[in-house]
């Protein structure tokens, strides 16, 4: 399995339709600063489902569509599409190759496909977990990265290791059924209270 081709329309930067083909192995891309290399990193992990503006490089989803330059208008959506070899069968699909495109509006809200066919970001999610690419993967290691790992207090940095290992999502689940427990433990009580009042 590898990326064969990665086509943006209206994404970020690239306002025309701008295809990128790759072959099996390394492939740089080179260009001057602000040119928009990292910019085709983020329509990798877009186009995957990615769902966090903020490691989209953006302050909100909408950042992603081109929003216009002194000579171009903006445009009103963004659309990337992403070609996956899969003769080795990696992707559990019964397709050699695999296209998997994310459509999104000015308006809000996402669109996938997989093949032509509609699809949802679960399916997308789905197609990739056992694959080891997607998001939360680990895979796409973006600018400055490495530094911010370095960089962290223990916290943060047991932050990082304890997402790798998939257990960050369940600490967050913990969180959220303390809490739960907690409110309900304070209608318990406020439930008591009118009980004896009632007696
Ligand atoms: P560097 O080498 O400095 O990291 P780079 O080649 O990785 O640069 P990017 O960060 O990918 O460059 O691209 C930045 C450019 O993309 C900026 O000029 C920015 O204005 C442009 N850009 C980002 N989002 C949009 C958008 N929604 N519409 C139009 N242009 C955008």
């Amino acid at each position: 399995m590898y990326l064969k081709s990665l086509t943006l329309r209206g994404f970020k930067s690239f306002a025309s339709a701008t295809a990128l083909h790759f072959e099996p192995g390394i492939t740089c891309v080179v260009g001057p600063n602000g040119s928009g290399k990292s910019n085709v990193v983020d329509a990798l992990s877009w186009v995957m489902g990615e769902q966090g503006a903020k490691s989209l490089r953006g302050g909100k989803m909408e950042d992603v569509i081109f929003a216009g330059t002194s000579g171009r208008a903006p445009l009103g959506r963004a659309e990337v599409e992403l070609t996956i070899d899969n003769t080795d069968g990696a992707l559990p699909i019964d397709y050699t190759e695999v296209t998997i495109k994310r459509t999104m509006f000015r308006s809000g809200g996402s669109d996938y496909q997989i093949n032509g066919q509609n699809a949802r970001l679960l399916d997308v999610q789905e197609l990739l977990s056992d694959s080891g690419i997607g998001r939360e993967m680990h895979v796409i290691v973006g600018q400055g990265q490495l530094d911010s790992i370095l960089q962290a207090t223990p916290e943060g940095r047991r932050g990082f290791v304890e997402e790798a290992a998939g257990v960050l999502k369940h600490r967050k689940r913990r969180e959220k059924a303390v809490r739960k427990l907690e409110s309900t433990e304070g209608n318990l009580h406020r439930l008591n209270d009118l009980l004896e009042e009632v007696r």
